[in-house]
């Protein structure tokens, strides 16, 4: 596996991917889903061009971030958050996409308040309504996005989902136009127009050539970069 040639690649596909649908590559960041990743490994990809590291894990997040690992690079959460580890998020990565319930919402919201700093925050939603998922479902979605908004220690940049895992070539970008209509839905509710909710974080190594076609801003890439992880990581 040659990571810095891989970076490359995927860099290229999503420019490419970009230019077909009309957009600047600019508008879309890569996220290194960093899962399982050793720190050397997270330093060597961001020698090789990563600017932004995705954490899933709160254990690993906080292992990488007492090595100094992401040197260079931001980091965002993008796991399942559990309302007991806020402390270690909070304040240590640039922005959560997993707030999925109103209870989440409150405790980033109470530690961000005790930290004196606001929270970028995306919303997760369940696009596909998949049981064994995480992600608000997405008629809860308006009034969490309220809620959200009125929170003084957190601000709403966007929405997250992880749809199921594509099969077939193209077989996603029905799940990721709905989750651009969702948002577009958000935008139109929020009275602040002071607001910048634009990111649209979607696409995965199988998909995110499709989610850029449906508008993502934000695509997490992890086995296109890192190789295959062991299976029990998933
Ligand atoms: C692991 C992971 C990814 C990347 O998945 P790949 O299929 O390896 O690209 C993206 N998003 C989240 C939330 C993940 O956990």
């Amino acid at each position: 596996m040659d990571l810095t040639q891989n970076v490359r690649a995927v860099q290229e596909k999503i420019a490419a991917a970009a230019r077909a649908a009309g957009r600047e590559p600019g508008e879309i960041a890569l996220c290194a889903a960093t899962k399982v990743q050793t720190d050397e490994t997270i330093r060597a990809a961001i020698a090789a061009g990563i600017r932004l590291c995705g954490e899933n894990r709160v254990q690993e997040l906080t292992a990488h971030l007492g090595a100094d690992a992401y040197a260079g690079a931001e980091v965002h959460f993008i796991g399942h958050l559990q309302t007991n580890k806020v402390k270690q998020v909070v304040g240590n990565v640039s922005l959560i996409h997993s707030v999925d319930s109103t209870r989440l919402l409150q405790a980033v919201e109470l530690q961000a308040d005790k930290l004196g700093i606001v929270q970028d925050i995306l919303l997760e939603v369940n696009t596909a309504r998949e049981e064994s998922k995480g992600g608000c479902m997405p008629e809860n979605l308006p009034a969490l996005a309220e809620q959200a908004m009125k929170c003084p220690h957190v601000r709403l940049r966007g929405l997250m989902a992880i749809p199921p895992v594509s099969t077939l070539s193209g077989s996603n970008r029905k799940y990721f136009a709905q989750i651009r209509h969702f948002l577009v839905d958000i935008i139109g509710k929020i009275a602040d127009n002071h607001s910048v909710v634009d990111c649209l974080s979607m696409g995965m190594s199988a998909d995110y050539e499709d989610a850029i076609a449906e508008g993502a801003t934000l695509v997490r890439v992890g086995t296109a970069l890192f190789g295959a992880r062991p299976p029990i990581h998933g």
